[in-house]
């Protein structure tokens, strides 16, 4: 695993993760302290760069901030406790409540961090659970792309993703990769190159957004009825492709019918975007070969149509023929590993699946947690029953959950609070024992995200390669804890590398090879080109399912339906008298991720404090100057901020970054559904009020 550079120095390759990218990263090490890391040239992905978050990985690591030991709540401070201590007092505390409320009063919830760990850090979390006996699961997916999961899962029966490198046209709907996805930002670059038209859909004008063909500003929350539009274009012009659309779908003519009431001008009216900017974008989408549509991470998903959007934007990817195709949307084949649930021991389902049972299950196909959305009310409410105690792994949900003010109160009201992670949080404040959890650097497991992210068959192993204070990877986290119940029978490992090696036992893969022989990982599996045609869709009726019986016996809509946003001037006239503006949040920065990075030094720099960001239009009508002090209002809450007055955002917008905990815009959304098939929030589109200070 490692490659000498001078006796004293060596090079670990390990796999960055401070975003969903996975680039490639050869670490240094001197005495065991890393000194540096740099890209790995032979990685597929990144090709040895890396953006400056990866670049920043040693600093984030030798943080000074980080947490050292495990931490006892004692008064209004903390008292420093052995690891053994808080295993005795976490495994008691939990028997104690099982024995009170039964198992289910246990919730689990973890961030994207940890759902990144890999299969045997996840995994192990799931076992713990099982044998516990709560299915109360959740993690930041409750607020993140599970919508578009569900609705190509429905449509095609897979989930397949964009190949923009490949692409003779890009639609960039909601996405600024530059801050989000660096290595997407190049490959699309590189297509641009190539010559593939580039059209961005976003209401903010990004860098890349200047660089575009066609730049398309809609009111945020009004995505869907704008898919709707291209559908009417499309259909309407004749432009699908036939010979698919006869052979391989069901459903069309609903669809064109459907589809009719949303003229580009009826579709403008709804979205701001100009009608002749409506045809347009469908006539190049659908007349260039291959084209494909890159969702944001969560642009889309975290609307009022969030699942019905995604559902519009399957639909356009299949009857334009881009369907498992090169510069189209495909699928890469993972490694089939084995499972480490035991679902035998689970008498229930968790919270939030009866309400959104296709964001639990999807033909019979495990999705497999709750929506966290209806924790807060389930705690303070103990309705349908008591949920007593919490284990809370590498997420912030006091910053990055909606409506904070609420979350905290619940949070607050738990019996018992277990929080772990790297730094002292807001949600780690809280809490009754606090953690100290390993970084990405400090951690192994299986790296296989490859293919769902990229549609790139690829694996390599994470590797540990080095240790901080009294830190703990997750995964021996949850491994101890499990012993330390009695629940060593169905833990029969000693450590995570063993957990590694028993998963990959059905895939031909095994921790010697991926650790020693191939530490810059192996390609693994294929890229399946027209696999509908051979074999196709794993759908009800065995074809592309622009017409949903499944839904339609669910009670949802069989066709993508646009929903107004909650709130909104058209859906809430009377609230938008109060709160004329649509506040919109989440969008991505290369200076930091979510709540995380903000007390590294070189990153700070990039992104260095929270502010709002309006048009002059909107500025001037409130008579704010660029930099002045601004209070922002919902009817969640109030927050105190700094104007941007930048003609990047369409007018009557108002675009606050989340992850600030001192000016923090979660204390302004919802948790209420906004989606109503998966119940992501609508994060995207809720009415606010601005003032100056
Ligand atoms: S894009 Fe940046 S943060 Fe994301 S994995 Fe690559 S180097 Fe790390």
């Amino acid at each position: 695993m490692e490659g000498s550079l001078s006796s004293a120095e060596r090079v670990v390759k390990t796999v960055c993760q401070l975003c969903v990218g996975g680039c490639g990263m050869n670490v240094r090490l001197k005495d065991g302290e890393i000194v540096g890391v740099e890209g790995m040239k032979e990685h597929p992905l990144n090709e040895g760069i890396l953006c400056p978050r990866g670049a920043a990985a040693a600093d984030y690591n030798s943080s000074p901030d980080r947490l050292r030991h495990p931490l006892k709540r004692d008064g209004e401070g903390w008292k420093k406790i052995t690891w053994d201590e808080a295993l005795d007092t976490i495994a008691s505390k939990l028997r104690d409540i099982k024995g009170e409320y039964g198992a289910r009063a246990l919730a689990v919830c973890i961030g994207m961090n940890m759902l990144l760990g890999g299969a045997a850090t996840v995994g192990l979390l799931r076992r713990f659970l099982d044998v516990y006996g709560s299915p109360n699961y959740f993690s930041v997916d409750s607020l993140c792309f599970r919508p578009r999961i569900i609705a190509n899962i429905l449509t095609f029966g897979k989930f397949p993703v964009a190949v923009p490198q490949n692409s003779n046209c890009v639609i960039l709907w909601g996405h600024n990769p530059d801050a989000s996805s660096p290595v997407a930002a190049r490959k699309i670059r590189h297509a641009r190159e190539n010559g593939a038209k580039l059209i961005v859909i976003d209401p903010r004008r990004t860098g890349i957004a200047r660089e575009a063909d066609i730049h398309a500003q809609p009111r945020p929350g009004t995505d869907c009825a704008l898919a709707l539009g291209l559908l009417n274009v499309i259909i309407g012009e004749k432009l699908y492709d036939a010979e698919f659309v006869s052979g391989y779908t069901v459903g069309f003519d609903r669809l064109a019918e459907h589809v009719k009431p949303f003229t580009p001008e009826k579709a403008s009216e709804i979205t701001w975007v100009p009608a002749h900017t409506i045809r347009e974008i469908a006539r190049v989408f659908a007349t260039t070969k291959p084209s494909c549509i890159v969702q944001g991470y969560n642009a889309l998903d975290q609307t009022t149509s969030g699942f019905q959007t995604s559902r519009a934007i399957a639909i356009l990817h299949a009857i334009t023929g881009n369907l498992d195709q090169p510069g189209g949307v495909i699928i890469a084949s993972r490694p089939h590993l084995k499972s480490l649930r035991l679902y035998e021991h689970l008498k229930e389902k968790p919270l939030g699946e009866d309400q959104y049972p296709l964001a639990y299950s999807v033909f019979g196909r495990m999705i497999g947690e709750g929506q966290g959305m209806v924790l807060p009310d389930v705690i303070l409410t103990g309705n349908p029953y008591p949920v007593k105690a919490m284990i809370i792994s590498g997420s912030n949900l006091v910053v990055t959950w909606p409506n904070s003010n609420k979350i905290k109160k619940a949070l607050q009201s738990l019996d018992f609070l277990v929080v772990m992670d790297i730094f002292m949080s807001e949600t780690a404040k809280l809490a009754d024992i606090v953690l100290p959890a390993a970084t990405f650097l400090e951690a192994s497991d299986i790296t296989d995200m490859y293919g769902f992210n990229y549609a790139l068959p690829y694996v390599m192993l994470r590797k540990r390669t080095t240790r901080f204070a009294e830190s703990l990877p997750d995964g021996e986290f949850w491994l101890a804890l499990a012993k330390r119940m009695g629940y060593g029978e169905y833990f029969p490992w000693e450590n995570v590398d063993e957990v590694i090696e028993y998963l990959l036992e059905p895939s031909g893969l095994t921790l010697n090879l991926l650790r020693d022989e191939k530490p810059g990982g192996l390609p693994y599996g294929s890229v399946r080109y027209d696999q509908y045609k051979e074999s196709g869709f794993r759908t009800p009726s065995g074809k592309a399912e622009l017409y949903s019986e499944t839904m339609k016996e669910l009670g949802y809509d069989p066709l993508p339906a646009y929903r107004e946003p909650l709130e909104s001037p058209i859906s809430t006239p009377e609230l938008a008298q109060d709160y004329p503006l649509i506040l919109t949040s989440g969008a991505r920065s290369l200076g930091n991720l979510h709540s995380q990075l903000r007390n590294v030094q070189r990153l700070r720099k990039i992104s260095p404090e929270p502010t709002a960001e309006i048009s002059p239009t909107t500025a001037a009508e409130y008579d704010i100057r660029d930099g002045d002090a601004i209070v922002v209002e919902t009817l969640r809450g109030v927050i105190n901020t700094k104007a941007r007055v930048t003609d990047d955002i369409v007018a009557n917008v108002v675009n606050i970054p989340h992850g600030w905990a001192d000016a923090n815009v979660n204390l302004l959304t919802s948790e209420a559904p906004g989606d109503p098939v998966s119940g992501v929030p609508m994060l995207k589109a809720v009415l606010c009020r601005v003032r100056k200070s």
